[in-house]
């Protein structure tokens, strides 16, 4: 109970401080409103899990411990995780912004790279009734290659979060193949939705910061509108490149590629430099 009562403090102060922060951003205004209109989104994206975290804390305070407690203990840590996201995707931005994103080049093997990012996921892939799966290079398969496997994870993560978040009852499909341009050797990733789709006027604006295809206050999907651009900025500094095609209704491909600069190391040490 008295571990409760902290969360709930430590969550009201969060809230009074997101409050401030969204007002003094559009006090200050500044012509600006794309940013203005970032803050606004914001506001929401931390405010919406911690409404959540504070309202079943509070349930939870006042009920015995039975199956409520269970519930609600997830409900917290679904708030606190999606809190979380928001929380270092603002930070990663700062960090873009100000020029000290940085990636740090290891051995990487894309087979498990693929196979984690898909176990964290499985589970958010039903709760839409969408089936995902991934299709790997026929054998041999990739041998270990030189990047930054925690960045990758990270894109990754978010070309197939945004793909079940904007699909409903259709198929997101991880694709990995080689490509070869001017003799050089790619690892391409292609993720494949059956989604909503983007309309070209859309397409102009994903991967620029403060920007969401649909901005308005009754947004219906979440997001903080940072993600693609971080991704952008990431898969650039490892040296390659990152694109869209996309039909409004039909569905998106998310696709970026990195070389495939074979890993210095041998593999049975790369596997546990992977993860
Ligand atoms: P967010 O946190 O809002 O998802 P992103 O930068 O990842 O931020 O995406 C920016 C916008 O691009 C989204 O708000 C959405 O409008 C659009 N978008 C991204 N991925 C998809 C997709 N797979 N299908 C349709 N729209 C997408």
């Amino acid at each position: 109970r008295r571990q409760l009562s902290s969360v709930r403090t430590a969550g009201l102060g969060l809230e009074a401080m997101a409050q401030d922060l969204q007002k003094s951003y559009f006090a200050a205004e500044a012509g600006n409103r794309s940013k203005s209109q970032f803050m606004a989104t914001m506001g929401h994206e931390i405010r919406t899990p911690l409404n959540a975290i504070l309202g079943t804390t509070e349930l939870l305070q006042l009920s015995g411990p039975d199956r409520a407690v269970a519930q609600g203990l997830t409900t917290i840590q679904k708030s606190g995780e999606a809190l979380l996201e928001v929380i270092n995707e603002i930070l990663d931005y700062a960090k873009l912004d100000h020029g000290k994103l940085t990636t740090e080049m290891r051995p990487l093997v894309v087979a498990e790279l693929v196979g984690s990012v898909v176990d964290i996921l499985e589970d958010r892939a039903g709760e839409n009734g969408n089936l995902m799966r991934a299709i790997y290079p026929e054998a041999p398969a990739f041998p270990a290659i030189e990047s930054d496997p925690t960045r990758l994870r990270q894109v990754l993560l978010n070309l197939l979060s945004n793909a079940l978040k904007f699909t409903q009852n259709g198929v997101v499909t991880l694709k990995v193949s080689e490509q070869v341009v001017e003799g050089r050797s790619y690892v391409r990733f292609d993720v494949t939705d059956t989604g909503i789709g983007i309309d070209p006027e859309g397409i102009g604006k994903l991967f620029k910061p403060f920007s969401q295809v649909d901005a308005t206050i009754s947004r219906k999907y979440g997001g903080t509108g940072l993600g693609l651009t971080i991704c952008k900025e990431i898969i650039e500094q490892l040296g390659g490149r990152i694109g869209v095609t996309s039909a409004k209704g039909v569905g998106s491909t998310f696709w970026f590629e990195v070389p495939a600069k074979p890993a210095e190391m041998p593999i049975s040490v790369a596997r546990s430099g992977g993860r």
